[in-house]
């Protein structure tokens, strides 16, 4: 099958000066595909931008002028975190459109799975305002599109970045179309993702938080996808799969404290595959969200995109952390989070 990717150079255009999420993180992964000769494997899908009705699926028109405003005043800071230039509208819409260009292009059957490398991230960016680097929730705006364009009625959002998206979570806390599941580390930035966090009404259920503690690797991490997420996605029965794809828990990145190795990126990315393949004829997109130690972004970026082609080959020129803590004891979490769910 055809494996898809979206990029355009607009992305670069959200200039963040020296902050940690800056024009250079996609700059690496589009260069490591070039050498490494991947980026010849893949369609190029060209981006367009997603329009205001289509971000107002989601955003609250007021933070959608907000973001407008703020860049045609030559930029600023939004909060602590999260900065803006000029020429981040345009970029933030392009993202958006970019996450929605890789969905049409899956569901109409043009790739079979497809990656919007994009940015600025999404997975923080609330209906009301921008946080955590992210202007406007990429993946909540291509989720929104499936559901009206193409009247789907369940679609799964896995979230393996290392924070918590906190944004894509109370945006379909209360829909029961959309279950969330999200690995990431607890306690810890933004604070949520909490087990008791399940959904609202009738979406109990749809939201599955994973709160891990610092120190977890490849081990816990292909536990916890092989003990929650693969039954709770088998019960809900998606029709189309997206991931919110951080890598931030690399233990090479230093934003946070996990000790996942590229490798282990792409057994998490093989497992997500082949519920894709059980559950909803592959329909699988990926959208970049954090990642900031270039090296382990950009490899881990390519074994992703090896594993949808089915390469087997897998390099890993960073190998296994050194640091990697003694295999850490998740067992009753994963029972925990399996009670709660009620999890076959
Ligand atoms: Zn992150």
């Amino acid at each position: 099958m055809k494996v898809g990717f979206v990029y355009d150079p607009v992305y670069l255009e959200h200039d963040t000066g020296q902050h940690v999420e800056n024009a250079r993180r996609l700059e690496a992964i589009i260069s490591h595909l070039e050498q490494t000769g991947l980026r010849q494997q893949l369609v190029s899908l060209e981006p367009r931008a997603a329009s205001v009705e289509e971000l107002s699926s989601v955003h609250h028109k007021q933070h959608i002028a907000h973001i407008q405003d703020v860049a045609q005043r030559g930029g600023g800071w939004l909060d602590a975190d999260t900065v803006m230039s000029s020429g981040s509208y345009k970029a933030a819409l392009y993202a958006a459109g970019g996450a929605i260009r890789a969905t049409e292009a899956v569901m109409s059957g043009e790739v079979g799975s497809a990656f919007a490398l994009v940015r600025p991230p999404g997975h923080h960016a609330t209906s009301q305002r921008a946080m955590g680097f992210c202007l406007f929730n990429n993946v909540a705006v291509a989720t929104e599109y499936a559901l009206a364009r193409y009247n789907l009625e369940r679609i799964l959002i896995i979230d393996f970045d290392v924070h918590h998206g906190n944004g894509t979570q109370e945006i379909f806390y209360d829909n029961p179309q959309v279950m969330y599941i999200s690995t990431h580390e607890y306690p810890f930035y933004p604070g949520t993702g909490d087990i008791g966090e399940t959904g609202s009404g009738a979406a109990g259920g749809t939201t599955v938080d994973i709160p891990l503690r610092a120190g977890c690797g490849d081990n816990e991490y292909l536990q916890v996808f092989e003990q929650i997420i693969a039954p709770a996605a088998g019960r809900f029965k998606p029709q189309l799969m997206l991931v919110s794809a951080g890598y931030d828990a690399h233990w090479a990145d230093e934003l946070a404290m996990m000790q996942v190795s590229t490798i282990g990126f792409a057994q998490m990315v093989k497992i997500i595959k082949q519920m894709a393949d059980e559950l909803c004829g592959g329909r699988l997109v990926f959208s970049l969200e954090g990642g900031y130690n270039l090296t382990a972004l950009a490899t881990s970026v390519k074994a992703t995109l090896d594993v949808l082609l089915g390469n087997t080959d897998i390099e890993d020129s960073l190998g296994r952390s050194l640091q990697e803590f003694a295999a850490l004891d998740i067992a009753p979490l994963i029972n925990t989070i399996r009670e709660v769910h009620a999890l076959p």
